[in-house]
């Protein structure tokens, strides 16, 4: 019964480090967020100790009466909090919900069309070496060049030339909302299922701030982890009695062994914060953050320094800087503002002339500092940091911007008390 300090002191210096490295900079890679302390502790719970293969009253082990609990509960919110009727909250990630959503809606070999990798999609949405490519044939449909927005007119025609038996609407790295209601009239056309992956603005969906997808998809899947801020994790919603039973046997034995209990216990608290008007106030202020941060780099200092905003704005959680015209490129962008005290991402562009490893962009989300507590007075200071380092180039000190950003942190302690 030793601590983790006395048993494994270089793993509790690990959890030590990563703590204060959370504490002391400002998370805005768009995927992250940080769990309130209620989820870390079911998630850090017992409950990693259960087997419980199959589902709630149907396991294939025994003494899962307890955790059963917690998966109804977890069933019960997801739907209630997303309207629709029928979840499976047994996915470990992202991945692993959608390897079962395709799972259950198409066989290898049959057609499926998404958003390209290098256009703003995600790796499980038919990227070549992803098991949705190598089991699937992949076509793809990418962002207009003028406007970086989907265009429906192209998803239609590929649509129509290809008859895929599924459509993806979804995204990794796109600023702006798709247009569900179109993209299900595409899919009733051509005898397609539309499958929306919302994993990026679930949270904006859950607090009312975006349209939702679930009247529309056949299926739609998610992460927990990102604009939610639950743990890190998967879902499935449905509307359709036979999909959901696909579903849940894609899931298991489809997929997956025994779930995580202590995860979708986990998850069943983040649904339940999500139903709060608390998180609807961090919603509202996630997406306004993401207004300040694209209006201050859309100013002309930024412009005359080459750089831009892919679509011109945002509607969601993130902005997309273009650097193709900048001196600075997304690796130095990263590594500078690492240097100021800001974690963000590079991200290639559509047609970027530079490698994956390096990229002309930049991906920039609001959604964890917003669960930090700021508001639009520290957006607006973090949004002139980001564009004052970027406009200064990749050799600059940023001394002075890092005390900035080092003022926020301190100004908005993140789990105040909290010892690993
Ligand atoms: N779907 C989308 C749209 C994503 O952006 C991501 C994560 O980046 C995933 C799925 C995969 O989630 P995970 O990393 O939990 O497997």
């Amino acid at each position: 019964n030793q601590s983790l300090a006395q048993l494994d002191p270089e793993i509790a210096a690990v959890l030590d480090d990563e703590l204060a490295r959370q504490r002391g900079t400002l998370e805005m890679i768009a995927s992250e967020n940080f769990v309130p302390r209620a989820v870390l502790q079911a998630a850090g719970s017992v409950l990693t100790n259960k087997y419980a293969e199959g589902y709630p009253g149907r396991r294939y082990y025994g003494g899962c009466e307890v955790v059963d609990v917690a998966e109804n509960i977890a069933i019960e919110r997801a739907k209630a909090l997303f309207g629709a009727e029928f979840a499976n909250v047994q996915p470990h990630s992202g991945a692993t919900a959608n390897a079962a959503v395709l799972h259950a809606l198409a066989r290898p070999g049959d057609t499926i069309l998404g958003l390209a990798l290098d256009q703003g999609g995600h790796l499980t949405h038919g990227m070549k070496i992803n098991f949705s490519g190598r089991l699937y044939d992949v076509v793809a449909y990418g962002v207009d060049p003028q406007t970086s927005q989907v265009d429906m007119a192209e998803v239609r025609r590929l649509a129509v030339e290809h008859r895929p038996k599924v459509i993806i609407a979804g995204w990794s790295a796109y600023p702006r909302q798709l247009d569900f209601a179109a993209f299900r009239e595409i899919a009733d056309e051509v005898g397609a299922y539309l499958w929306v992956d919302m994993a990026h603005f679930a949270g904006l969906v859950a607090a009312g701030v975006h349209p939702s997808p679930v009247p529309h998809a056949h299926v739609v899947s998610s992460t927990v982890h990102k604009t939610i801020g639950g743990p890190r994790s998967g879902f499935i919603l449905t509307n359709d009695a036979d999909l959901a039973k696909k579903i849940n046997s894609a899931v298991f034995p489809g997929q997956q062994g025994g779930p995580l209990m202590h995860i979708v216990a986990a998850k069943a608290v983040a649904f339940k914060i999500a139903m709060g008007e608390e998180f609807r106030d961090r919603q509202e202020r996630t997406l306004r953050g993401a207004k300040i941060l694209a209006e201050r780099l859309l100013a002309e200092d930024v412009r005359a320094a080459g750089i831009g905003v892919r679509s011109g704005g945002t509607d969601v959680h993130l902005v997309l800087v273009d650097l193709r015209e900048a001196a600075i490129d997304g690796r130095q962008a990263e590594d500078l503002l690492h240097k100021a005290g800001i974690t963000v991402n590079r991200n290639a562009v559509p047609d970027d002339p530079r490698p994956p490893m390096v990229t002309s962009g930049l991906r920039i989300g609001t959604p964890a500092l917003a669960t930090r507590g700021f508001g639009d007075e520290q957006f607006a200071e973090v949004a002139d940091v980001i564009a004052r380092a970027l406009i200064a180039g990749p050799d600059a000190d940023v001394s002075a911007l890092q005390a900035r950003t080092a003022a926020l942190a301190d100004a908005f302690p993140l789990y105040p008390g909290l010892q690993q």
